[in-house]
């Protein structure tokens, strides 16, 4: 017998007709023969009221109250979606999260799960109920109620599915699927038939709500294939499986994170360490950094840019200006008026000129690019929060995602037919918290060189020159990033693979007599060291670990880029076998 996990968010259970509709989807799946579970968030914008509430009491609620407070949203729709399948003439059972057994931290209103108990809920599973379980809440070792973060009633139901070994988990949502953009943000966007997990994850991460991140860390780690589809309807949605929807894509989608705030940190000294100092007094306040940017040092200092979510701002500022205080920094700048716009695809990695494609139609579109970085499998830019909108639209346009690939798989993807093994899962576990960081390699790449141009124009269509000069000499670029221009200068650095180092000065020299800049500096031997994972970027303690191991063994920094499932640094190249020891030192008690 089949199980099927079903996840109605908000606004399909907004009020007691849509609680009655989205019933019958749950107890024709039990009529079809299978075992079910739905999982169901607070009615249609019950949380917001909550929030509202406890902001008319106070500014600051004790963060305990604040999830016995939004809990109760949760516990509503789960009694309402039971009485309705009771009306309905089937069996059901309501569980809170606490009643179903899930044990998570005690960070209130962002606890992460630890475990889940599967007994009561198979049992009653067992006897013929429909089990409704209250997502996005749990309970820690204290019984204090806690929940998992705005968006969570995903990740409760892709982590319940893993534990049951459930076939498939079902997300049904006020969309019919996955689009490769928010299609409320851009009317061009497109359904995509199946993602992958990987892209599906930096999405999330990067600004695509349909999905809470977490939710799809667990669908990685325990390969439970996701069904993102209508309320509404009952046309096949989109898979979110291990394969992209199409292999030949570069890119399968765009994302937008309109509240971002930059900050940058002027006249760091450039001595192993720095990186350290400022990110692990911002970690200490569990703040998540990205786009971390280090011009390469010039006379000695640098200057480190990066970006935190707007409404964390001023915790950021405060716990930089201790760091800069005793880095004796020059400044530190800040810019809350930017967002973050990013192509994300699985098929990036193999190709050139994917870059350079994007950064020509932003230049073409009269957009200033503020910063860069990319990784395997995304670019991200940092514009004026005004250009946002079009930017999106630009790259959208410039992938041609609102095109249906010729060689998409037909639907449905893969579900496996048989139950997977919860045993498995459980096995795996084996006293590790369920969300725990994990890290499952750590790798040293010494085929690499890096190439700095300075004192670039910080203008429109520099970056698409350079990197369309670069890919028409054939050359494949690696990691990119642009540092925060200063005096409308800035610099651009990328790596290369040595073999190409020769070739890619020239064109480097090439273009500084074009732009009238300088100087073109490159390391002949670099190595870039990755730490891959799941839950790499949400645990924000792990950039945080390769400074502090390297910097102990006084190893400089010269390029760092992040990513949900891989942080990589580039350091000296004489210094890689030494870096690859201390990481591995450095994350022994996570490597799995
Ligand atoms: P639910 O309440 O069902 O959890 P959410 O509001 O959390 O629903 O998520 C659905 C919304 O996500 C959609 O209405 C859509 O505007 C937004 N969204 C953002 N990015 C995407 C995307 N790439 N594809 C589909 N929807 C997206
Ligand atoms: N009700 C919670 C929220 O609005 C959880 C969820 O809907 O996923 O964030
Ligand atoms: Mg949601």
């Amino acid at each position: 017998m089949a199980l099927i996990v079903q996840k109605f968010g908000g606004t399909s259970v907004a009020d007691t007709e849509k609680i009655l509709a989205a019933s019958r989807k749950a107890v024709r799946a039990h009529q079809e023969g299978n075992q079910v579970v739905v999982v169901v968030s607070a009615m249609g914008k019950n949380t917001d009221l909550l929030i509202k509430l406890a902001a008319e009491i106070g500014e600051h609620p004790p963060a305990r109250e604040m999830d016995m407070l939004l809990s109760t949203g949760e516990q509503v729709s789960v009694a309402l979606m039971a009485m309705a399948i009771d009306s309905l003439g089937e069996q059901a059972v309501s569980l809170t999260g606490a009643q179903i057994g899930i044990r998570t931290d005690s960070t209130h209103t962002k606890a992460r799960i630890i475990s889940i108990s599967t007994e009561r809920i198979q049992q009653l599973l067992d006897e013929g109920n429909i089990v409704i379980a209250a997502g996005f809440q749990g309970i820690d070792e204290d019984y204090n109620i806690t929940t998992l973060g705005r968006g969570g009633s995903d990740t409760t139901a892709v982590a319940l599915a893993a534990v049951l070994g459930a076939n498939v988990c079902e997300i049904y949502t006020d969309v019919d699927g996955v689009y490769t953009t928010d299609p409320r943000k851009l009317a061009e966007a497109r359904r995509v038939s199946q993602i992958s997990c990987d892209e599906m994850l930096e999405l999330a991460s990067l600004g695509a709500g349909v999905m809470h991140s977490r939710s799809i860390e667990f669908a990685k780690k325990f390969s439970v294939p996701i069904h993102v589809r209508s309320s509404f309807t009952d046309l096949p949605g989109t898979m979110i499986v291990a394969e992209p929807e199409s292999p030949n894509m570069a890119v399968g989608g765009a994302a937008i994170t309109m509240n971002e705030a930059r900050i940058t940190v002027l006249g760091v000294p450039d001595v192993p360490g720095a990186s350290f100092e400022i990110f692990s007094r911002i970690a200490e306040q569990n703040i998540s950094v990205d786009m971390i940017v280090q011009n390469v040092g010039d006379e000695g200092h640098a200057d480190i840019s990066f970006t935190v979510p707007r409404d964390e701002l001023q915790p950021t500022l405060d716990a930089v200006a201790s760091a800069s205080q005793s880095l004796g920094a020059l400044d530190v700048t800040h810019d809350e008026n930017v967002a973050k716009v990013s192509a994300v695809g699985l098929g990036m990695a193999q190709q050139t000129g994917v870059a350079d494609r994007m950064f020509r139609g932003l230049s073409e579109a009269g957009i200033n690019i503020q910063m860069i970085t990319t990784s395997e499998i995304k670019i991200s830019v940092l514009v004026s929060r005004p250009e946002a909108q079009t930017a999106l639209r630009v790259i959208h346009e410039v992938f041609s995602l609102h095109q249906e690939p010729t060689d998409r798989p037909t639907f449905p993807a893969t579900v496996s037919p048989e139950p997977r093994d919860p045993v498995d899962v459980v096995a795996r576990l084996q006293g590790v918290g369920m969300e725990e960081l994990t890290i499952d390699q750590i790798t040293l790449d010494e085929s690499q060189a890096r190439v700095s141009i300075h004192n670039v124009p910080d203008a429109p269509g520099v970056a698409a020159k350079v990197f369309e000069d670069v890919a028409a000499a054939g050359i494949f670029v690696d990691m990119i990033v642009q540092s925060y221009g200063r005096d409308g200068l800035a610099d651009l650095s990328f790596t290369v693979p040595k073999p190409t180092l020769q070739n890619s000065q020239q064109v480097a020299d090439k273009l500084t007599s074009d732009f009238q800049c300088g100087p073109v500096t490159s390391s002949p031997d670099v190595c870039k060291l990755s730490v891959s994972g799941i839950g790499l970027r949400s645990h924000t303690g792990v950039a945080i670990r390769m400074f502090r191991s390297l910097a102990a063994a006084d190893i400089n920094i010269e390029m760092v880029n992040t990513s949900e499932v891989r942080v990589n640094v580039v350091v000296d190249g004489s210094k890689g076998l030494l870096a690859l020891k201390c990481l591995q030192t450095a994350f022994e008690d996570v490597l799995r």
